[in-house]
């Protein structure tokens, strides 16, 4: 709950509680830049571990880890296969374009998901008038498609395809923790097929601030390099990286409760005829109901159940999103499902 009301808005609007304040206050320290601070070293070594790989390195962004693995994996002129509804082409203000020098090459994907089948005619032919096809970035959990889990089995058929090719391979993985607890499946069970992989700290683990790339030793001391390039070299970075060591070994496993908490207001708002919520994309803590039989326009439908104290995003022109996390209890996510339901009863 905040002053303005059930904030389902996004599972960043977290605010750490009074046991990871003090986590971050008692942290041991030391300049970052040097590689000084033990609690960075930790949670980097940490994370690492947790994916199998040789090395993480601590960045401030979600952004900023995808950022700098385009930059390791790319030559400025190359092409990036992303999927259409991604965050890296709608969320990161061309970015690539501007950082790496690259283009993005957008496939539509389903509910978020590549097969092999679609990305083989996105692959450049070897002709020197064409751009070189890199890289191609996955997303899991799918963000925009509502939080939609990748098959492992996917990940591994898209792993072999790219290889047998030579594209380099990343995840944008800001939910993957979400996948994992939905799946059963371990971190390193995703990581093993991707060359580099980003993971955050501050969305449904609910630290203050602070992502993670992870890769092998000599792609993680290239990224240390380009993470100082775009001005992400941290001093005592210890007292948030505290936050987001508390934030994985306290906040992982109830990741689940926040899956029982959207699957509960999906299945709420379903029912309700002018609402539509494609259930099967509800395998995670985003729910996105289609507003488009309401007669209003995304914008009008959270304005108006902004007014009556439920707080959400926009997914597009026609579809508004509820995420849950550590902050909204049960009762509230009962309490919003009423309050959406109620407004389009009338
Ligand atoms: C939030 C998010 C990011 C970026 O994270 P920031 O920390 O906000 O920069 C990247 N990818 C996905 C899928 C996200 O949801």
């Amino acid at each position: 709950m905040n002053a303005n009301g059930i904030d389902l808005r996004s599972d960043t609007v977290t605010r750490p509680g009074a046991a990871m304040r003090n986590a971050m206050a008692q942290a041991e320290v030391g300049d970052d830049v040097f590689g000084e601070d033990p609690t960075v070293n930790r949670l980097q070594e940490s994370v690492a571990a947790l994916l199998g790989k040789a090395a993480a390195l601590f960045v401030p962004t979600g952004v900023m880890a995808n950022q700098i693995a385009i930059k390791c994996h790319t030559q400025p002129g190359d092409e990036v296969i992303v999927e259409m509804n991604s965050h890296i082409f709608n969320y990161e203000t061309a970015a690539p374009a501007v950082l790496s020098h690259v283009q993005l090459h957008p496939v539509r994907g389903e509910r978020g998901i590549l097969r092999t089948t679609q990305l083989a005619p996105a692959i450049r032919p070897n002709a020197y008038y064409m751009a070189r096809s890199s890289l191609l970035c996955l997303e899991n959990t799918h963000n925009r498609a509502g939080g939609t889990i990748y098959p492992l089995d996917e990940v591994k058929s898209i792993h072999s395809f790219v290889k047998a090719i030579g594209l380099k391979l990343h995840l944008d993985g800001a939910r993957l923790w979400n996948a994992c607890i939905a799946t059963g499946n371990h971190p390193r069970e995703y990581a093993q097929f991707f060359d580099s992989i980003s993971v955050c700290f501050s969305k449904g683990l609910g630290a203050p601030v602070g992502s993670a790339l992870v890769g092998s030793e000599e792609t993680i001391q290239r990224a240390r390099k380009y993470r100082k390039i775009f001005g992400g070299g941290m001093r005592q970075a210890g007292i948030i990286a505290a936050g987001a060591l508390y934030a994985l070994e306290h906040n992982f496993e109830r990741l689940k409760e926040d899956h029982v908490k959207a699957r509960w207001l999906a299945e709420r708002l379903s029912v309700i005829p002018k609402l539509k919520v494609d259930l099967d994309s509800v395998q995670t803590n985003i729910v996105i109901v289609d507003v488009g039989e309401t007669g209003k326009s995304a914008d009008d439908v959270l304005e108006l159940l902004k007014s009556r104290g439920v707080m959400l995003t926009d997914a597009s022109y026609s579809s508004i999103r509820a995420v849950t996390h550590l902050d909204v209890s049960m009762e509230e996510v009962k309490r919003a499902g009423e309050i959406i339901a109620h407004a389009f009863s009338e």
